[in-house]
């Protein structure tokens, strides 16, 4: 189990992904990790390392998250 981020960086235009693997604790931990977008922690582009997470709307314009199996 793992959540998929599909990567459309404004920067460059590249498109990138990534897979990390999660413990999921309920049926719903991906739609709490969907909701709710980290904006401390910088997260990049992996080609140009432009911040994508500047704001919440700007990560959700770039970014888009699901779950895999
Ligand atoms: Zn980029």
């Amino acid at each position: 189990m793992g959540l998929n981020y599909a990567i459309d960086c404004r920067a460059c235009g590249a498109h990138s992904e990534y897979h990390t693997t999660i413990v999921v604790r309920s049926k719903n931990t991906h739609l709490h990790l969907a909701d709710h977008v980290d904006t401390e922690c910088a997260i990049r582009c992996p080609v140009c390392r432009a911040r994508l997470n500047n704001s919440v709307a700007e990560f959700h314009q770039q970014v888009t998250i699901s779950l895999s199996e």
